[in-house]
């Protein structure tokens, strides 16, 4: 047999690489799952239960705090800024939920921005970063908050729902949410959720307390929540916080 041409052999080697590379290429992309996880509401279970938790599995977060409730007074539901600086410290990243945690389109622009105002200055007197991504309380947004937060340099804010986000379609400051944890949810709903990520969409999920004694309509049980996080391991998920959005979903 003649053998091949060296030109030959080598053309041939490189369109190998070049197919084997955009071919694991492509898998990986559609394999891949970001999921992004949030947690409302400033509660103590979020300190004593959940980060442990997650730091186990080895996934990102956000805690989205806010001074409103009875954050001020009673520490044993809602957690300390100490708390909270731990969280910072543990590499999860705290957001912004508003000091009395109002609904943003009732309120006067100067009381929303002092309101924004006030959570900033709290992280920066406790050694914590200035967010740059934000919750709405009860899900409420409006085009004056959206603004406001522009302005102060939120690159994120979480509203309702219950679909994916897209990058390419939905504004960055109101971007919906997949998933909300209830009493009432159940494993096939979160794998729903779940399943709603990729081809470029993003889940976010929310949570509150796990549980929530303080408000048992959006408490999570600890066996759940565990259940919730295998699903996301056993999915092979990118689990992050919302801030690495930067990284996993570029918008238009
Ligand atoms: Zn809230």
């Amino acid at each position: 047999m003649k053998p091949m041409h060296p030109l030959f052999v080598s053309l041939s080697i490189a369109l190998l690489t070049i197919s084997l590379v955009l071919g694991l290429d492509g898998e990986k992309k559609k394999a891949e799952r970001i999921v992004v996880l949030t947690f409302d509401d400033s509660v103590a279970s979020q300190a004593t239960f959940v980060a442990p938790l997650l730091k186990k599995y080895g996934f990102g977060a956000t805690f989205y705090i806010t001074e409103g409730f009875e954050f001020t007074t009673d520490k044993q539901h809602y957690m300390t800024w100490e708390q909270i600086k731990e969280l910072h410290e543990a590499g999860f990243e705290i957001g912004n939920h508003t000091r009395r945690h109002k609904g943003v389109a009732g309120q006067p622009l100067a009381e929303l921005t002092a309101d924004i105002e006030h959570i900033e200055k709290q992280c920066e007197a406790h050694g914590i970063p200035r967010p740059t991504t934000f919750c709405y309380p009860a899900y409420q947004t409006s085009p004056a908050a959206v603004k406001v937060l522009q302005e102060r340099g939120y690159r994120y804010a979480r509203a309702g729902g219950a679909r994916a986000f897209d990058p390419k379609e939905d504004h960055p400051l109101t971007l919906p949410q997949a998933f909300d944890g209830k009493p009432e949810s159940t494993l096939e709903q979160f794998k729903a959720a779940v399943a709603m990520a990729g081809d470029g969409k993003v889940a976010v999920m929310t949570f509150h307390g796990v549980p929530d004694i303080k408000h048992p309509w959006v408490s999570t049980t600890p066996e759940l929540f565990e259940a919730y996080l295998k699903v996301l391991q056993e999915e092979g998920c990118r689990v992050i916080a919302m801030r690495d959005l930067d990284k996993y979903a570029k918008p238009n």
